[in-house]
């Protein structure tokens, strides 16, 4: 046992002894002695904790000189809050992080921009108690996570594998020598020779003549990043394109794919994918389904507070749908909240049910949908539109197209005189049109766009929604009619829970339903996000443009993008006469990158073969459910990935079958420019500068080895546009591009200087209480004239419009302005590759589905119960190295219901195997109340290996692994693979290839 927790347990029982015989004074003197983990605290009242930074004297507040507090930006989770980290100013070691003030990922109401610096402190302190309005917060992660930043297992020179690829076994080079070898390549393991980036890096010669869609040779590197967390720009612009390979793709395959691509669809932007969020703080009525504001999502701790006030002193109410009963319900609000049990998958029965209630008894906001145009919507002074009054062409060579003009404008019925009119001549449209229509003497089969919502939502009766969603049918008919009381300050909401087979299809039903009421822009309803300030293009700078900058071309190697009906496979096979399906494998015209189809693409040479990985703190071997399948893919060089470079602070259970592995830069000590995803209605941009000093080795020139710091010199060593000698475009003039900070904070002047009226100046006196003057001369020095707008700009965290502009009357200011796709044309006209069917281009009920559409069996004799992984407040992906949580959260379950255990006779505690089909996993069981009864539910975030999981050696020393950090449970090990698919591809929703990880078919056994 630990010597800590050995301490903790002793600490637990002297506690226990003396509140037996003492009184509550002389315990709580007791108990504070176990602070710390029991060791005997400093203070007998507040124990260890760290003075105040904020010193209050005679009624005015100082700072203490021995603390400086910097604004930077949390990545405890991908919501990524900006925060104020504390940090002691002889050791230069965080003391704490606490949120920004300033900012909505960390406040609300948040300050107003102009707010004095020395303000914003005495606002958040306890001076005159003004603290206790003015919270400003990080969560229970946020607040520890900076414990990576002195994790022993940290990486902090650039290895080199000894041995083969997952043995664990490293040796340290020099950054130069590494960047040399991966440059040049050789026979750089004594296993044969492998090809280096500079021979990859050809934009001139075709991979395949046979093939040339397939793009040059450059294709051939991949590189995968994970969710953006303020430096995806700069890898993406300066080097991926840079080397001209088309082949970036992030993390959103293996987390919120079919949610993104169903509100693509929604919004009818698959090329941008807008993310939507409920307008929390004036929402009614909110159904919130396979997501958990307060216990997770996506941001986190503002739709946490928002919910909590919103059901308090706001008006609403919510339900949400989960398997598992979360955080989000609260007794306290007695029936303003509801809990909503489901089998996992069942979603999208249960919202196909609800549709066909509301078109059945004609609950939709009918003047709202027979809106057909922008003009109309202006004219009408409404929110937003939709194409639900569109003609859809029901066959003919134009079939599933939407019927338009030249200028390729809508035509739609009128409503007042039942002629086809241009859309824009229309102020109300039919929506319930079908027939024929005759246009420049062509005569056209039509249906409505809502026609075609109404039949595929009557396709099936409320009982077969009510079967297939374990959902009964009075309880859909009355949460349709809840759902269609309360106006349009209505909002809807899912995240992981659709990551199944079917979970496209179920966001684009789910965020059809807000269409049904009105609620896109409305105050209350759905929003886009407020948007950023210009960042990486702005006024001052195109950081993103430079001489020599390439275009990359071709197919995708996870066949994203690009329907297969484009390639040249499908126009030899038709040229031959042959029926061009199935194609070899499955393509996915619509999403934007799918990180979980890279390694079995490259193994089956299908489009094509890698040449190299680069893989920047990617985890796809832990996130991705089915990932053991590509293991001996991964692990044997000639079958997918020749050369792997992993960027990493860390061995995780990627990087470890990495060959290389370059230190990247940790938490505060990194740069970065970045927006929330959504949830907010201002516009926010949230900067990061290294606050701290980087551990890891450095280049020559002193800068600390980084993505960003290597990308600028393996880009010089290969040659590459965009690095070096005038590489940085402004708008008078150019600049040399060698150091992270000359992009960065060229990045932050755009920021500073954008709109009317720029950022304002800071004073010196805030630049001393920022603690900026460090950054003094490389600020004067690169933004010249403004460099006090940008120190303005840093000392607050970023730039944020203030809480008023959010709104103008009942519309949110940042509206979306293209129309709701009630049809989506796109996807209406696609075609699944393997199988030749067509896509529904509305909303319809899948059965759980392999790729080419053989039912996922979920109610097998064998395997009876269906897993589900869900997010806990406390655990994250990032947050294995963090050992202070594991006193919130030591293990992970396997969380089943009472009923379920009973059935099975496994008591609370037992150990127990977790089997489907392809995987096993074993567990301590873990009996609650709030689970349905069909579910096993597995918390996402356990059961690690990577981050210090499992031993190393490193220079011929062991670093032995931390059992703990092992503990626990990764669902992803029950992941099922596609027997449709070519050779061996993990399980994915059949339309867009998010990674199946939800609803998996097992069997639980007492162990
Ligand atoms: S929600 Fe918590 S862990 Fe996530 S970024 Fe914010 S403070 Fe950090």
């Amino acid at each position: 046992m630990e010597k800590s927790r050995r301490n903790f347990l002793i600490g637990t029982s002297i506690v226990a002894g003396s509140a037996a015989v003492g009184g509550y004074h002389e315990t709580l003197g007791k108990a504070i002695t176990m602070q710390r983990r029991g060791e005997k605290a400093k203070d007998s009242i507040y124990g260890n904790a760290p003075l105040t930074e904020i010193i209050q004297k005679e009624g005015k507040i100082a700072f203490s000189n021995d603390y400086v507090v910097k604004p930077s930006v949390c990545n405890g989770c991908t919501t990524f809050c900006s925060v104020r980290v504390k940090i002691d100013a002889k050791s230069g070691e965080v003391v704490r992080v606490f949120g920004n003030p300033y900012s909505l990922l960390s406040s609300d109401p948040w300050l107003p921009y102009k707010t004095p610096l020395i303000e914003s402190f005495k606002a958040t302190s306890g001076f005159k108690e003004s603290g206790l309005e003015m919270r400003s917060t990080a969560c229970s992660r946020g607040n520890l996570v900076y414990e990576k930043l002195k994790d022993p297992f940290r990486v902090t020179t650039p290895l080199k594998r000894v041995g083969k690829r997952g043995e664990d076994k490293w040796a340290s080079i020099s950054i130069e020598q590494l960047i040399k070898e991966i440059s040049e390549g050789g026979n750089l393991f004594g296993e044969g020779e492998v090809q280096g980036l500079k021979a990859l890096a050809d934009t001139k010669t075709l991979i395949d003549a046979q093939n040339p869609d397939y793009g040059p040779i450059a294709n051939k590197l991949c590189v995968l990043g994970t969710a953006d967390e303020g430096r995806q720009n700069y890898m993406v612009h300066r080097f991926v394109q840079s080397f001209g390979t088309v082949n970036f793709m992030g993390h959103t395959s293996i987390c919120g794919l079919s949610m993104r691509a169903g509100e693509a669809a929604y919004l009818d932007d698959f090329a941008t994918s807008p993310h939507m969020k409920p307008d929390f703080e004036h929402c009614e009525f909110l159904l919130s389904i396979g997501t958990a504001p307060a216990q997770a999502g996506n941001p986190f701790k503002r739709q946490a507070k928002l919910l909590a006030k919103s059901r308090t002193g706001g008006a609403l109410r919510y339900v949400i749908v989960t398997p598992i009963l979360t955080n989000s319900d609260s007794i306290a609000v007695g029936e303003r909240s509801r809990w909503l049990p489901i089998k996992p998958s069942g979603d999208l029965a249960l919202v196909m049910g609800m549709i066909r209630v509301i078109i059945d008894e004609e609950r939709y906001l009918k003047a709202y949908l027979a809106i057909p145009s922008d003009v109309a919507q202006k004219t009408l002074n409404e929110v937003s539109f939709t194409n639900a009054s569109h003609l859809v062409i029901m066959d003919g060579a134009k079939k599933g197209e939407i019927l338009v003009d030249d200028a390729k404008a809508a035509y739609v019925i009128d409503k007042a005189d039942g002629l086809l009119k241009n859309a824009a001549n229309v102020l109300e449209a039919d929506i319930l049109y079908e027939g024929d229509v005759s246009l420049e003497g062509v005569k056209y089969t039509v249906k409505s766009s809502f026609v075609l919502l109404k039949e595929a939502a009557f396709e099936h009766s409320l009982d077969f929604y009510a079967k297939e969603s374990g959902v009964d049918e009075k309880t859909i008919l009355e949460l349709a009619r809840e759902f269609t009381s309360y106006g349009r300050s209505v909002g809807v909401d899912c995240h992981g829970g659709t990551m199944h087979s079917t979970g496209f299809y179920t966001t684009y039903a789910i965020m059809m339903l807000g269409a049904l009421v009105g609620n896109l822009n409305h105050k209350g309803g759905m929003s886009v996000g407020g948007g950023k300030f210009k960042d990486f293009n702005g006024s001052c700078y195109n950081l993103l443009a430079y001489a020599g900058k390439q275009k990359p071309f071709g197919v995708r190697i996870d066949r994203a993008r690009m329907a297969y009906e484009k390639t040249s496979e499908y126009k030899r096979k038709v040229e031959q006469g042959q029926n061009p399906y199935p194609a070899k494998d499955a393509w996915f015209p619509f999403s934007p990158a799918i990180e979980s189809e890279v390694i079995n693409s490259s193994a089956n040479a299908y489009p094509y073969k890698l040449g190299a990985l680069i893989s920047w703190n990617a985890n796809f071997v832990y996130g991705q459910s089915g990932s053991e399948h590509l293991l001996p893919l991964l692990k044997d060089p000639a079958k997918a990935i020749p050369l792997f470079v992993a960027i990493d602070p860390f061995i995780n259970e990627t990087s470890r079958y990495a060959d290389y592995i370059v230190p990247d830069s940790v938490l505060y000590e990194t740069w970065g420019v970045l927006a929330p995803w959504a949830g907010h209605l201002t516009k926010t941009t949230h900067v990061r500068y290294p606050i701290l000093k980087s551990p890891n080795a450095t280049f020559a020139n002193g800068e600390p080895i980084s993505m960003d710091s290597f990308m600028i010199e393996l880009g010089k060593a290969l040659g590459l546009a965009g690095f070096g000698k005038n590489a940085i475009n402004g708008t008078t003039a150019k600049f040399d591009f060698d150091k992270p900070e000359d992009f960065y904070l060229r990045a932050f002047e755009n920021v500073a200087m954008d709109g009317a009226t720029p950022a304002p100046e800071a004073s010196d006196d805030e630049i001393a209480l920022a603690g900026l003057g460090e950054y003094l001369p490389m600020l004067q020095r690169i933004c010249t004239d403004n460099w006090r707008r940008v120190a303005y700009v840093m000392s607050r965290g970023g730039r944020f419009a203030d809480k008023v502009s959010a709104y103008e009357g009942n519309k949110m200011s940042n509206a979306y302005k293209k129309p709701i796709a009630i049809y989506n044309q796109t996807l209406g006209t696609g075609f699944n590759s393997l199988s030749g069917e067509s896509y529904s281009g509305v909303p319809r009920y899948y059965m759980p589905r392999f790729y080419t559409g053989a039912k996922i069996d979920m109610d097998s004799k064998e395997f009876n119960l269906l897993a589900f992984s869900y997010k806990s407040n406390v655990l994250s992906s990032y947050s294995a190295s963090v050992e202070a949580l594991r006193d919130t959260r030591y293990t992970t379950f396997v969380d089943l219901s009472t009923t379920t255990a009973k059935q099975y006779g496994i008591a609370h505690g037992d150990h127990v195997v977790v089997s489907s089909s392809e995987g096993k996993v074993q567990g301590i069981c873990r009996i609650r109340e709030g689970l349905h009864p069909r579910s096993i539910g597995i918390e996402h975030g356990g059961g690690r290996i990577g981050e210090g999981g499992l031993s190393v050696q490193i220079d011929g020393v062991k670093k032995e692994g931390r059992i703990a950090r092992r503990s626990g449970i990764n669902i992803n090990t029950l992941g099922l693979s596609d027997a449709s698919r070519l050779n061996i591809a993990t399980l994915s929703d059949f339309v867009v290839g998010s990674n199946a990880r939800q609803a998996i078919p097992v069997r639980i056994e007492k162990l």
